[in-house]
């Protein structure tokens, strides 16, 4: 058998396929022991309340440190955080390079300066059409339109089998900021039949009928709704829709009003996207100190927290706690962007505020004020006829839109349609075929500074403490089983109500024990360690229908 006949490609997703969020996926080349890996993307997920203290999430990247002189490279799509995320967390270790546009390697330079981070990682700049080769891949970007400069697609190129990984992308005939999605170029590759070709595609909105509004339909009904607003204009927006932030510059100049911008993230950004040259020809963006100078109906303001964080410009707004920006009655407020499941709550929280100042609220609810990045049904199925692929894999998704995009790819009448999770091995070439759960993969917790399993990390105890609250409690006895020093009690988090008080409760019940238990067998001190340990978890539980946390200490003096 040649060589070339025992050669395989093959797609490993570690995270993100099965779930909208941290996206990595490796990629194999060569015969199975001797495979050379390429790394597409390295993202995050945000912890929600059911992860308290935990504020990202990652793919536990182990299959690939397993192998990690065989692994070759990064290449990034694109730089929002669930597909850059993990980066200077994860990369570094590896020590190879990791290849992306001047955007994205701009937003990472800026992340790692912003947030303090000593970890480096080499960078490559590439550029769209112009292939490199990594190993035996060879890599081309194509520009694909989505709601951040400089998002692509990847050919990955092998002697046997090619793929086209989209990363997040839409048909987006008139984005703002940013060229539409190459369609030429994927035209080309679906007329090259030399090798089979597999597309790896983002399956967001694979639910969804029609094809994504353009960003420049967006454009227009913000600017009606800036030109027609009586007095200020607030908009928040995903700082890293560059677009978008441009689309509210020019339709504040057309309605004759100045830009202010306050959030840390807008001014990083756009700070970035005016070195690269892509705020060419627009006003300048003011600081939110000249807020106070501008008449009200002369000002567009642009601010960060569309997601309800809390410590973000729209929330201390709508709080009143900002230290220059007010909104007042009659002001407009537009969201120009939509809650991310696990948010909703805290934007609510943020508009029933401003509804009570009486500032107008305008959402996706009221006017086209956002649009999503990701293709629809009708933009999968032409991509499906631009490249015509033989094989189809859905990811960027949880199963139900994998499940829907899947299906839709059959009915196009795509040969092979291989439905994969996090954690499996995808034969694309030779004998496309789908391998469930043979590779080791799981989360890695960013636990305020440490990097861990979920075992390893605290949140378990961390959730069982927010349930049951804490009893510490502390005596001395000597040899004779008296007790010469305390007990000292502590207690936090249990309910204290006026005709009963808990630590009393505790104190009552440690007293029972000491007298119940003969000297001699109080001088046992792990027997009278667990005699006071169950007498308090069963007396709480009496009174207040929970077991709390307890933990007794009996030294022995
Ligand atoms: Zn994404
Ligand atoms: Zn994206």
């Amino acid at each position: 058998m040649a060589k070339n006949q025992r050669d395989e490609l093959v797609f490993v997703p570690l995270g993100g396929v099965g779930e909208i969020g941290m996206n990595m996926g490796a990629y194999g080349f060569g015969p199975e022991r001797s495979r050379k890996w390429i790394v597409v993307d390295c993202g995050v997920t945000f912890g929600g309340p059911d992860l308290p203290g935990i504020e990202l999430i990652m793919a536990n990247p182990e299959f690939l440190e397993e192998r990690a002189d065989d692994v070759l490279a990064l290449i990034l799509t694109h730089s929002h955080e669930d597909h850059y995320g993990a980066v200077l967390d994860l990369w570094p270790g590896f020590e190879k390079p990791v290849y992306a546009t001047q955007f994205t390697a701009a937003m990472l330079a800026a992340k790692r300066a912003g947030d303090g981070i000593v970890e480096n990682v080499d960078i490559t700049i590439m550029r769209p059409g112009k292939a490199f080769d990594v190993g035996p891949f060879t890599i081309e970007a194509i520009n694909v339109a989505h709601s951040i400069p400089e998002a692509n697609a990847l050919l990955i190129s092998t002697p046997a089998a090619r793929v086209l990984h989209t990363g997040d992308w839409k048909l987006d005939p008139t984005p703002v900021a940013n060229p539409p999605t190459d369609i030429a170029r994927l035209q080309q590759i679906g007329a090259d039949r030399s090798t089979p070709l597999a597309l790896v595609c983002d399956s967001t909105n694979a639910m969804k009928d029609g094809e994504s509004p353009s960003e420049a339909d967006v454009s227009a009904t913000l600017a009606a709704l800036i030109a027609e607003a009586p007095h200020r204009v607030a908009v928040t927006t995903f700082a890293s829709n560059v677009g978008r932030v441009v689309s509210i510059v020019q339709a504040a100049a057309k309605a004759g009003r100045q830009v202010v911008m306050s959030g840390r993230s807008l001014h990083r950004i756009m700070g970035i996207a005016k070195e690269l040259g892509m705020l060419e020809g627009l006003p300048p963006l003011l600081d939110q100190d000249a807020y106070k100078s501008i008449a009200r109906n002369k000002i567009v303001l642009i601010c960060t927290g569309s997601q309800g964080e809390a410590r973000a410009a729209i929330a201390r707004i709508a709080r009143g706690d900002h230290p220059v920006i007010d909104l007042n009655a009659g002001d407009r407020m537009i969201f120009s962007s939509w809650a991310i499941p696990g948010n909703e709550r805290a934007v609510i929280e943020i508009q029933n505020r401003l509804i009570d100042k009486g500032v107008e609220i305008i959402t996706q609810k009221e006017g086209l004020v956002h649009v999503s990045g990701h293709p629809r049904r009708d933009e999968l199925r032409k991509l499906y006829d631009y490249v015509k692929p033989d094989m189809l894999i859905p990811v960027h998704g949880e199963s139900m839109h994998l499940q829907a995009h899947a299906q839709l790819g059959r009915d196009a009448g795509i040969a092979n349609v291989l439905e994969a999770r996090n954690g499996d091995m995808v034969r694309l070439f030779p004998e496309p075929q789908v391998f469930p759960a043979e590779v080791r993969t799981g989360e890695l917790y960013l636990d305020g500074l440490v990097l861990c399993t979920p075992e390893e990390s605290g949140v378990k105890g961390r959730r069982r403490l927010s349930f049951g609250g804490h009893v510490v409690v502390s005596l001395c006895v000597n040899g004779s089983g008296q007790v010469v020093s305390g007990p000292d009690l502590f207690i936090e988090g249990l309910p204290e109500t006026e005709d009963e008080s808990l630590g009393d409760l505790v104190e009552h019940t440690i007293s029972g024990v000491l007298k119940s238990m003969p000297p001699k067998r109080r001088s046992d001190t792990e027997a009278l360690n667990s005699a006071l340990f169950k007498a308090i978890r069963n007396e709480v539980n009496a009174y207040w229908g929970r077991k709390p946390n307890v933990s007794v200490f009996v030294h022995r003096v």
